[in-house]
């Protein structure tokens, strides 16, 4: 019998309305090993039922009891640790070492802020001196809908679901259907620490139904939503005439820029990270690396010997680098922007294939990590977001030119420099339109700080504050003098 993923409504597992499963894949081996429930409205109906119920205990609770319970599921991550970093590795294709020291250590830490967070969000006041005093109150905003893709599956649904939940509202979740796994395991956690029913509800299934059901449904109040633009786009259609609050995080095609002055190690050693980490499935990976002409030859050069040194294989294995990619339709995806960029002349220096490996990862879906070069920022390779092990590299000449490419494209999410000169580090920073600048780092992590991208890349923040101000609505209260 395969394991079933099951939906977690009210306080309990249940199967599907439809009584059907999909079948869920581990992309290492490249075969089903679990079923995942295939759930429609009608599910996520239940689950907003039990959602309403619950909000009024929820929302009214005592914010340290929140906490202490919020900070019991945190624990349980914890001691999980290893059981939920394997569960990752095998639904997602990243390596354990990978999914253990970002995804699930980063899991807890989401909801460990959030629940230590919220004690401490207070409203403001503003008095007009003999006239009038202001204060404004912030209200949990109700129930609450909270949608996640594949590449960090634990992370980004916890980067959601806890600010919602620390600020008292009451939320339906839904992961993407191709890596569910450590959701379900999480249900099973938030049930042990004694989460009360309905406050958290996850629906598993299709984005097309059971997402959009949670996008339609009129009294979700608010959507949060991390996924592609197109999707994002789609969402906003159907929330936007709803009036729904929306927070969209989505795709990127960062600029990695690469001043002749750096920390050369440094930068060579992150510019790896930034482009291959979590096998280029991160919506941050500088996918494009701009360096300054007279350092190019050598960065090439040195970028392509330590890139063919990367060790892909199998991800339950500590010494590899780069796992599987999530699934066979998304690695022909990349394997055919490959093609792309070499129908738009560019020059594959390595990488570019599938690979194919021996012995349990005989059928997984592997892919060798590719740097491309000559091609020019304007192509379809060096402007749609690929979310994969490929990188270009482009030479430029002056400072204004690599703003120009960083800029070209229609997205803005993150972007590094590597410098050692301030003055310019802060000029650059401050003339890149992206959400998220790192200055000789990258994926450097304060969870104060807002996080989220500018133009095609989304719109609202999460982060700190802005993620508790989301998941609540603002009353002003004006009292005369
Ligand atoms: P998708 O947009 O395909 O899906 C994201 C989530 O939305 C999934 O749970 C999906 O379900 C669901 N979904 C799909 N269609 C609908 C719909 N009509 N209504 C409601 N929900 C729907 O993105 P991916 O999962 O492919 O994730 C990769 C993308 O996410 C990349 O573009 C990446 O850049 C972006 N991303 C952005 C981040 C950011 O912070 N800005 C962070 C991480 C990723 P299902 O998969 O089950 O169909």
């Amino acid at each position: 019998m395969m394991q079933k993923i099951l939906n977690y409504i009210d306080g309990k597992l249940v199967e599907p309305k439809s009584g059907k499963y999909l079948d869920n894949y581990n992309p290492s081996e490249g075969k089903v090993y679990s079923l995942v429930a295939d759930s429609d409205e009608r599910d996520v109906s239940d689950a907003v039922i039990a959602a309403a119920k619950a909000f009024p205990a929820w929302s009214a609770m005592p914010t340290e009891e929140r906490t202490k319970i919020l900070l019991r599921v945190a624990d349980l991550i914890d001691r999980d640790l290893e059981k939920l970093a394997l569960a990752e590795s095998i639904d997602n294709g990243k390596t354990v070492k990978f999914a253990r020291s970002v995804d699930i250590y980063r899991a807890a830490s989401n909801i460990r802020f959030y629940a230590t967070a919220s004690p401490h969000f207070a409203s403001e006041a503003h008095v007009n001196e003999g006239d009038s005093v202001n204060y404004t109150t912030r209200f949990p905003i109700g129930v609450v809908g909270c949608i996640s893709p594949w590449n960090l599956p634990l992370y980004l649904f916890t980067w959601k679901i806890a600010p919602a939940l620390a600020a008292g509202c009451t939320v339906i979740g839904k992961p993407s259907e191709l890596t569910p796994m450590t959701a379900f395991l999480f249900s099973q956690l938030c049930i042990e620490a004694g989460l009360p029913a309905g406050v958290l509800n996850i629906v598993h299934g299709l984005g097309g139904k059971a997402g959009q059901a949670i996008i339609e449904h009129p009294e979700i109040t608010a959507i949060s939503f991390t996924g592609g633009t197109v999707t994002g786009k789609k969402i906003a259609a159907t929330a936007a005439p709803m009036f729904k609050k929306l927070s969209l995080e989505l795709g990127g095609k960062n600029p990695n820029i690469i001043f002749a002055d750096c920390d050369f190690e440094q930068a060579m050693k992150t510019s790896l990270l930034s482009s291959f980490s979590n096998q280029g499935e991160i919506c941050l990976c500088g996918s494009r690396i701009f360096v300054e002409r007279n350092l190019y030859n050598k960065f090439v050069e040195e970028f392509v010997k330590r890139t063919k040194e990367l060790n892909v294989g199998d991800p339950q294995n500590e010494t590899t680098q780069l796992g599987a990619m999530v699934s066979e339709a998304h690695l022909k995806k990349v394997l055919g922007y490959v093609a792309l960029a070499k129908e738009e002349g560019g020059k594959i220096l390595t990488g570019g294939n599938q690979l194919k490996m021996e012995g349990r990862c005989a059928n997984g879906y592997f892919m060798e990590p590719t740097v491309i070069v000559g091609l020019n920022e304007k192509c379809r390779t060096n402007q749609e977001e690929i979310f994969g092990p490929v990188v270009t590299i482009m030479p430029f000449d002056t400072e204004e030119q690599a703003i120009g490419f960083a800029n070209s494209t229609p997205y803005g999410l993150a972007a590094s420099i590597w410098t050692e000169n301030l003055k310019r580090a802060h000029r650059v920073a401050h003339q890149v339109k992206s959400g998220i600048i790192w200055i000789n780092c990258w994926l450097h992590r304060d969870l104060r700080t807002p996080f989220g991208g500018m133009k095609q890349s989304g719109a609202g923040r999460e982060g700190g504050w802005e993620a508790i101000r989301f998941f609540t609505e603002a009353k002003n209260v004006c009292v005369k003098l």
